[in-house]
């Protein structure tokens, strides 16, 4: 029997006498009226109401509270019902009956159309592997292994200091990667030669490549890199001091705090020398916090200017000059600089991330070549592989506090995933029809999630349900057509496109499709 759960609250029906008519309207087998249908009481009488009247597919009607990823998935998990069997309506504030009941109703007709599917419970390993020994990776580690995981560190660098309490492995990589989430095999190679290990889940805090300092842009001893600018000026005896000196950042990427933070530092010692005149240049000023503000303003106070320019600034190092041509984004107008020593940030330049690993791990990069590609669906620190987190300047954070606070944010994820011990996996994964199936792997290489493999036996195809999200992305791009969702039918995704019809059913009957 199908269920639809109203929420009764501010944001949905405001009273359950607003959703009176309902069940008449729907002509569902059971409307059920829930206070607060987020709550965690409203789940538990959401999952007490389910088995007690034998409900096995559910549509939640409510706000988007209720809609956001993963909600459908929890209530599944708690009804003990495959996940392709709940479905969310969103309501608008002050919902009435007759203006949802036409896309309930859709709802309906789309979950009782989908075959049944078969849940099985996987066990998932409670290892972890941290890739990366740096600040990201041990802070990642320790809070794992408070929460009660095994956890195993490695590092590429052979020396690396010991960590209280943690398994640091230096000098190891990751050189092979297979399973799936829960149950990930990784060949481990290191001092001690290769081993096979299960983890469950696996953070990676890698840390990035940045740009060499002796090669463009940088030009030794005039482009120079900002970090160890204040060493070098140290060394320079007052005669040799720049006179104006230019302090470039975002000069290919914007950049985050990290580095307005250092440039706001050094522009400040620079100009105490009394004898530096300093500029900097910005696209884009990061002072969205206190320190950053107060710095800002200490160095503005001391005398440092500030050009926050659009584009691309040109920085020519001639013979007699170093110059630099920005485009003012306040005037517009073309600015050009003369000065004596340039100091670059490497930040604000292409730094990817390990290629040849996020290769191994089956990750996607993103513009910047970082593991986590571009979607608010996986921050803070999922990405396209399920049990695999990132953490630190390999997403593209460098900036302390946000690395460790990603850190944390990193083993809460993995914690949150193994925690249950178990995981469900439906049988409503992508079916590979092996008579069609010409085996040219367009879906083994588009399925961002890399749930398709290949059945050597059969020649064909093939999907792992335990890797499968059901987004449908092979099923898009197999010329084929050898590929079905079993939950997401033609019939049934064409019937959900429709649109919704207003009117609402004659008193008494049961509709037909909308
Ligand atoms: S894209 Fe289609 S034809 Fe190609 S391997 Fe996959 S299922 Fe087979
Ligand atoms: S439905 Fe999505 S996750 Fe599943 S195999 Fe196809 S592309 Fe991969």
């Amino acid at each position: 029997m199908t269920g639809i759960f109203a929420c009764v609250c501010t944001r949905a029906f405001p009273t359950k006498a607003a959703a009176t008519g309902l069940k008449k309207l729907t002509g569902a087998g059971r409307v059920e009226l829930v206070k607060d249908l987020c709550s965690a009481e409203g789940m538990a009488t959401l999952a007490a109401k389910v088995r007690e009247h034998g409900i096995d597919r559910i549509v939640l009607a409510g706000c988007p509270v209720i809609g956001r990823t993963g909600q459908a998935a929890s209530v599944a998990e708690a009804a003990g019902i495959p996940a392709p069997h709940v479905t969310t309506v969103l309501l608008s504030k002050n919902a009435d009956p007759a203006g949802t009941a036409p896309a309930i109703r859709k709802a309906v007709v789309a979950l009782e159309a989908m075959p049944g599917f078969e849940t099985r419970k996987l066990k998932l390993a409670q290892d972890v592997l941290v890739i990366g020994a740096g600040p990201a990776g041990l802070e990642a580690a320790r809070a794992l292994a408070t929460l009660g995981h095994r956890v195993t560190v490695i590092d590429r660098s052979a020396s690396v200091p010991a960590a209280d309490g943690l398994k640091v492995l230096p000098g190891t990589r990751v050189v092979a990667f297979d399973g799936v989430a829960g149950a990930y095999r990784a060949k481990l190679r290191g001092p001690f030669g290769t081993v096979e290990r299960t983890f469950g889940a696996v953070v990676a805090a890698t840390g990035v490549k940045f740009a060499d300092p002796v090669s463009a842009p940088f030009v030794p001893g005039r482009v120079v890199p900002m970090p160890g600018l204040l060493d070098r000026l140290a060394g320079l005896r007052l005669r040799e001091l720049p006179r104006l000196l230019a302090i470039v950042l975002d000069l290919e990427i914007d950049e985050g705090k990290a580095s307005n933070a250092e440039a706001f530092r050094i522009a400040l010692e620079a100009t105490r020398t009394r004898r530096t005149s300093v500029t900097l240049f910005v696209r884009d000023a990061k002072v969205a916090s206190f320190d950053h503000n107060a710095a800002y303003d200490a160095a503005r106070e001391a005398g440092v200017a500030v050009l926050k320019y659009t584009g691309v600034p040109a920085i020519r190092a001639g013979d007699g000059e170093i110059a630099i041509t920005a485009r003012d984004s306040v005037t517009g107008a073309d600015v050009r600089l003369s000065c004596d020593l340039v100091a670059l940030s490497p930040y604000g330049l292409p730094s990817p991330a390990d290629a040849g690993l996020a290769g191994v791990l089956g990750l996607d990069l993103d513009a910047l070549s970082h593991f986590q590609s571009n979607s608010s669906r996986l921050l803070p620190a999922a990405t396209n592989r399920r049990g695999v987190y990132v953490a630190g300047a390999c997403r593209g954070e460098t900036w302390l506090p946000a690395v460790l606070r990603d850190a944390r944010a990193a083993a809460l994820e993995a914690h949150a995933f193994l925690a249950p011990r178990r995981m469900s996996v439906d049988t409503a994964h992508a079916v590979v029809d092996g008579d069609k199936c010409a085996l040219c792997l367009t879906c083994v290489r588009t399925c961002p999630f890399k749930a398709m493999g290949i059945h050597a036996a059969d020649r064909r195809a093939d999907c792992r349900p335990e890797a499968c999200r059901q987004c449908g992305i092979c099923a898009g791009e197999c010329p084929n057509k050898a590929i079905t969702l079993p939950a997401w039918s033609d019939p049934i995704v064409l019937g959900l496109a429709e649109p919704v019809r207003r009117a609402p059913a004659a008193a008494g009957s049961r509709w037909g499709r909308a």
